[in-house]
């Protein structure tokens, strides 16, 4: 079995397409090698030996010492050295490198091959005794740091004495001599802490190093990397071995780490930093400021250390020209290694650099207006999820922070704003214009007015799907919840965080993306859909098939959306329109009333305010559809709970105390989710219906009139799990749609249709569709009612389904394709064998979520609505999927 695969002077064993077998590091320095780059010879042993050595119980593979040792000679061959000799030692390095990138997680060694007798071969040899033994002390303490378990500050410790005891700034002023003392300090270290001394055995050194980065693979950083990053355990790492190069060989020596085009910008020009006389980490260590590799940045950056371009202008050169090679090989921005020995450039690794969002906008449009990747290549490069990032205004980067605490960051974004306790009160300052941050130990329904007007929100409790949490993101309000360290005293309207009190009108600033409070007002960035951004969308408009629209209550949600993109309103939620203050009190008067006619003359009043607010809606949606969902959530929520409110409602409605809390208790469910709401509640009132029905179609015609373009109503029954309770509320909204049609003498075109979100109606969706014209998803309750999970209560041990692996995902988040998924499927095809022009859409919170996107596109849906922020990532998403 082969175990070991070359690479250098000009052919490999190995290709670029091998990463799996060979690590990104091995496989692009074969991939390197063959395109005849300047690359030290070494090998690369697979992953699979890995995952043996940890199989094995950490024994090496038989035949792998044999394939090592031929191996070491070819490099020794190729160098012109060999391992071990006391007059011409080779030295090489031993490098980690997993299938992804996991940048400084794992080990590396330097200048394996040192021991007391070659290091004076080497001296020798090079001429350079300051190289020597500057190259041997490095090895000592990476190899003592990673294989022994000497950690590196005993050595710092050491090197920092001497050089104070003997007034040296920097390591270049050590010499040739105190590096020789140094290292006898070194190995006296090692014989202290370890009671034997630093290996002089070489076999023993490359062993041990070998079997280090194998070790590596599982030491805590690694773990919590690829725990960070999704990165399965079963991929294993590879074990680079390659002669080492030197670039603290002198004045014409050099190391560096470029970029061919910026990573922080994504401006086209090459980026880097190099230091001169130094070796590997160096220049990311920070030991000394390194220097810009091109004159331009060195000119842009007021540095006055001179460029590579000017120091090495030959090197520099043909460093150039092979940047070119390798972005026009791979087809896209490389980070790249090198050293320069002795004014001869070597190429240490490249891999497709990181990069931040803005400048991966912008590298891929411009690749693909340079024509180096099509336009669906530069849609696939673009992780939709990471436009959120560009989608709300964000604190400034340079802006300084003092921080409060830290929380979750649970809709992303930031704002600045007065501190106010309460909803009403947030309400009002907004009114007078303020930007306010609401503070709460929680929210509730009752909150949502507040939270409208608030410009960011705060919880102290609650985690990423609270009520707070969810809202928030719908509404695209910055929120930060579950800030457990806050104390916040709602009488005296104060909050205390790390020893700070703060009261009602202070400033904080809330960073919903990092989950960070920070006290007072913070520079911000406004998000725009512009430039790069704007030109991508546009590419991706052309290539996706699902359209997208947005759930919107509110015409501020709505233009926000159009602004992005969106295609139609996928979910307009009217009962998120009766929280405001003069509102729920006309609402609370139906609720109360005991009879027909007492509900009616409160719903009377209801009606001209639901109407404006459709005519509004869809005067912004400009002829465009717009999904409305009759009143869906149980009639309690609309109703005070404590002592003073009831008495103070009873007061207002004019009816006795007692009689309202009885109707209140009257109301409260056992388990309201499950309860008396959705289409239960136009079966049991169908006044409630009938006016809302009369205050869309009403509007649909006032608003066809102002602007000219007929509106097509969509109006939606919420949590039907059987054809017949449709079909009773269609019948409803057909005679409403009659009497305004003929009232008005317009005619109106409108769809009546379902929401499928419970087992029964995906299931019974065949005889369903007789009745609806479009089915939306409601994924939300569907996964609830599927899972039998709430999830305002999953909290309390998603976190254990999901370390047990139980699930993979929140299935909150992303859609259970498996499970959930199915349903969706199956209810679409049953649904589209009766109906087959049966509209299907998608208006969970999945419907922003690129993978249940994704999902949403292999079973044909014809829309996904998700809230306005997220249009965009809807939009990019749905072209993804459709590539
Ligand atoms: P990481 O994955 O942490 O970047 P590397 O294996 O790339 O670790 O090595 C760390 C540093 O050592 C890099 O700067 C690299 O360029 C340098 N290096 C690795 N191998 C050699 C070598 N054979 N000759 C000279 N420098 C090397
Ligand atoms: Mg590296
Ligand atoms: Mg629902």
């Amino acid at each position: 079995q082969k175990f070991v695969y070359r690479f250098g002077a000009g052919k490999a064993d190995g290709s670029a397409e091998m990463r799996e077998l060979l690590g990104g590091k091995g496989a692009n320095l074969a991939e390197m090698s063959n395109l005849g780059l300047p690359v030290p010879p070494g090998f690369t042993i697979t992953t699979e030996v890995c995952n043996g050595y940890y199989a094995n119980g950490k024994k090496m593979p038989e035949g792998l010492v044999d394939q090592v040792d031929e191996s070491v000679r070819y490099i020794g061959e190729t160098v012109g050295a060999t391992l071990g000799d006391a007059t011409n030692p080779l030295l090489v390095s031993v490098r980690s490198g997993s299938r992804a990138s996991m940048p400084g997680m794992m080990d590396t060694i330097l200048n394996l091959g040192l021991n007391d007798e070659t290091v004076e071969g080497l001296a020798i040899r090079s001429g350079d005794r300051r190289f020597a033994y500057d190259s041997y002390r490095r090895f000592i303490q990476m190899y003592s740091n990673v294989v022994l378990d000497v950690k590196h500050e005993n050595f710092e410790e050491i090197l920092e004495h001497y050089k104070h005891q003997n007034g040296y700034d920097l390591d270049t002023d050590i010499t040739a001599d105190d590096w020789r003392t140094l290292i006898e300090q070194y190995k006296a270290v090692v014989q202290r802490k370890l009671g034997k001394p630093f290996p002089q055995n070489i076999e023993e050194q490359l062993w041990g190093a070998i079997s280090a980065v194998f070790d590596s693979w599982n030491n805590a950083r690694a773990i919590k990397y690829r725990e960070l990053n999704h990165i399965p355990e079963s991929w294993g790492t590879a074990v680079n071995v390659q002669a080492m190069v030197f670039g603290n060989r002198g004045d014409t020596s050099a190391t560096g780490v470029a970029f061919t085009r910026n990573p922080s910008t994504g401006d086209g020009r090459l980026y880097g930093e190099f230091l001169v006389n130094a070796q590997g980490e160096d220049v990311v260590a920070g030991i000394r400021t390194p220097q810009n590799i091109t004159e331009v940045a060195r000119v842009e950056a007021g540095s006055d250390k001179p460029s590579l371009e000017t120091v090495m202008p030959e090197a520099f050169k043909e460093f150039v020209a092979i940047c070119h090679t390798l972005e026009n090989h791979y087809r896209d921005m490389q980070d790249i290694e090198f050293t320069i020995q002795e004014g001869k450039l070597w190429m240490l690794q490249c891999r497709n650099g990181k990069r931040t969002t803005p400048a991966a906008l912008r590298i891929a449009v411009d690749m693909a207006n340079e024509g180096l990747i099509s336009r669906e290549d530069a849609i696939s490069r673009i992780e939709a999820a990471q436009l959120d990032q560009l989608l709300h205004p964000t604190i400034d980067p340079k802006a300084k922070r003092n921080i409060l605490t830290i929380g979750l960051p649970a809709s992303p974004g930031a704002a600045s704003g007065e501190i106010v306790f309460s909803p009403d009160d947030a309400e009002k300052l907004k009114a007078l214009g303020k930007s306010v941050i609401l503070v709460r130990n929680e929210t509730s329904p009752e909150d949502i007015h507040g939270m409208h007007a608030a410009a960011g929100i705060l919880t102290a409790r609650g985690g990423m799907t609270s009520h707070a949490a969810v809202v928030a993101r719908g509404m695209g309000r910055p929120c930060v919840s579950g800030a457990s360290a806050l104390r916040i005293n709602a009488e005296l309207k104060t909050v205390t965080a790390s020893g700070v009190t703060l009261k009602e009108g202070d400033i904080i600033t809330i960073d919903g993306s990092t989950g960070q409070v920070i006290q007072g007002e913070v520079a911000m960035r406004q998000p725009e859909l512009t430039g790069d951004f704007a030109k991508l969308m546009e590419w991706a408009d052309v290539v996706r098939r699902m359209k997208v629209r947005t759930n919107a209550d509110t015409p501020r949600d709505a233009e926000q959306a159009r602004k992005f993109g969106a295609e139609g309103i996928g979910l307009c939620r009217t009962e998120h329109m009766f929280f405001d203050t003069d509102r729920i009190m006309a609402m609370r008067e139906m609720i109360v009333a005991t009879d027909t006619d007492g509900r009616r003359t409160a719903l009377a009043k209801i009606l001209p305010m639901q109407r404006q607010d459709f005519i509004e809606l869809f005067e912004i949606m400009q002829g465009l559809p717009v999904t409305i969902r009759l009143l869906d959530p149980p009639l309690h929520e609309f109703l005070p709970h404590g002592h003073t409110e009831i008495v103070e409602l009873a007061q207002s409605l004019d009816i006795d105390p007692a009689t309202l809390r009885a109707r209140v208790n009257q109301l409260t469910e056992q388990n309201p989710m499950l309860g008396h709401r959705g289409c239960r509640l136009a079966i049991t009132y169908p006044e409630i219906a009938e006016m809302q029905a009369a205050a869309i179609f009403e509007a649909a015609v006032e608003a066809g009139k102002r602007t000219g373009k007929p509106v097509v109503p969509e109006i939606m029954v919420p949590l039907i799990a059987t054809k017949k309770e449709l079909d009773i509320i269609k019948d409803i909204i057909v005679r409403v749609a009659n009497d305004v049609q003929l009232a008005t003498a317009t005619k109106i075109d409108y769809q009546v249709g379902t929401m499928i979100e419970l087992p029964r109606a995906a299931l019974r969706a065949g005889e369903i569709a007789e009745t609806a014209e479009f089915f939306s998803f409601g994924t939300n309750d569907l996964t609830q009612t599927t899972y039998g999970i709430s999830r305002d209560d999953s909290g309390a041990f998603l976190g254990d389904y999901l370390k047990a692996g139980i699930y993979s995902a929140d299935p909150f988040v992303s859609i259970d394709t498996v499970g959930v998924g199915e349903l969706v499927k199956l209810a679409s095809e049953r649904g589209r064998a009766t109906r087959d022009k049966l509209k299907l859409g998608i208006c969970g919170e999945h419907g922003g979520d690129p993978a249940s996107i994704a999902f949403c596109e292999t079973i044909g849906l014809d829309y996904v609505s998700c809230s306005p922020f997220r249009v965009p990532v809807a939009r990019l998403a749905a072209a993804q999927a459709a590539i």
